[in-house]
């Protein structure tokens, strides 16, 4: 393999509500720091039915580039479909380094991509950064349980790919009305070729807010008692639409499924306002809420850590102040 023939950071741009998904607008930010320092360009892949008007949004958020797959075979995302757009585009392209956001479509497409390419993959990184000689990849992620902190590299296989965790990284500012190049791509492929089918889309009907989109998170822990304690926490989420977090104890006592739980071992999150209820503000999860615009903690111990990392504090017992407060906003609010 001759690493000279493999140019350029790519980030596959995944397509959200008519949109560009925020994953990929992040991933876009931290592509351009990694095609800086090697000095070459930063190129999203677009693949879709009627996206083509999207390659100005990857554009405005730092692309130099984009290679379009616009045809209605990729209507909706399937594993075989969108995986033969990529591999062509790499095996005619060849990036030096490929990004995915680590979601359900970045995760499956990149792990279905990485089982046809002679590369490895990097799943779920948190940190990225690329040593400028050399092209090397530095992709970290947590390892042993959250316990270190792996960098993986790729050394004798391009491209180097990762996934890369939603909400860590950050998009540039917008430049509107800025420019790239479009390459517009196409594959020979047959929807009679294809063994998966979209029947239909059924969109979940639950008014459940995921916590790594939500714009508010209440959080519980430990200090709710149990699960019929952790209920103020849900009417506080309720009342105010906001998605509800926890601690890790309490997703390991069974009180909470894992994807609310909030830090190091769970979801990085960056609300605009993040209540801790009955959380200590132990460092694992301190560090999966730290940069949420407002953070208002309430503990009945004053000397809890988590009154080191908050904006607000309030003493005393949640299972007196967190009623009130759901009451209080109710008034308002309804
Ligand atoms: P506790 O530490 O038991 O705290 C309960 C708090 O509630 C106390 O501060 C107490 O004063 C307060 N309280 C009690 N009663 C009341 C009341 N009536 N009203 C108000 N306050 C009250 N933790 C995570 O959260 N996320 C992670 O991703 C994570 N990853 C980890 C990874 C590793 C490798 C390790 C070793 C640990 C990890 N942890 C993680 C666990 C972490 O170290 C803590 O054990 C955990 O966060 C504590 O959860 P807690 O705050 O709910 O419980």
């Amino acid at each position: 393999m001759n690493f000279e023939d493999y140019r350029g950071v790519w980030v596959f741009l995944e397509e959200k509500n008519g949109a560009v998904a925020p994953v990929s607008l992040e991933l876009l930010g931290a592509g351009k720091q990694l095609a800086d320092k090697r000095k070459t360009e930063l190129a999203g892949v677009l693949i879709g039915e009627n996206v083509g008007c999207l390659a100005q949004t990857a554009f405005e958020y730092g692309a130099d580039k984009v290679y379009l797959y616009d045809d209605p075979i990729y209507r909706f995302y399937r594993t075989e479909t969108y995986m033969q757009a990529m591999l062509a585009c790499v095996e005619k392209h060849k990036p030096e380094i490929l990004l995915y956001g680590a979601t359900s479509t970045g995760k499956d497409l990149a792990s279905a991509v990485a089982t046809d390419l002679p590369t490895g993959l990097t799943a779920d990184t948190t940190q990225l950064d690329v040593e400028e000689d050399t092209g090397l990849l530095l992709a970290s992620r947590p390892a042993f349980g959250g316990n270190i902190m792996a960098t993986i590299l790729c050394k004798k296989y391009r491209p180097q790919m990762a996934t890369v965790r939603p909400k860590v990284m950050k998009a540039l500012l917008r430049e509107e009305g800025a420019s790239g190049v479009v390459v517009e791509e196409s594959i020979p492929i047959r929807e009679e070729d294809i063994r998966t089918k979209v029947l239909e889309i059924v969109r979940s009907t639950a008014k459940h807010v995921r916590i790594d989109e939500a714009d508010i998170i209440v959080a519980g822990g430990k200090g709710l008692g149990g699960p019929a304690g952790f209920q103020v926490v849900h009417e506080l989420a309720e009342t105010l639409g906001a998605a509800v977090g926890a601690s890790r104890d309490v997703v390991e006592a069974g009180w909470i499924g894992h994807h609310h739980q909030v830090g190091q071992t769970g979801v990085t999150v960056t609300p605009k306002i993040y209540f801790a209820i009955g959380i200590s503000g132990a460092i694992q999860h301190i560090v999966g809420m730290q940069n949420s615009g407002l953070i208002i903690a309430i503990n009945k111990d004053p000397a809890a850590p988590i009154f080191q990392a908050c904006h607000y504090g309030i003493v005393g017992d949640a299972m007196t102040i967190v009623p009130m407060l759901t009451e209080a906003f109710k008034s308002v609010l309804e």
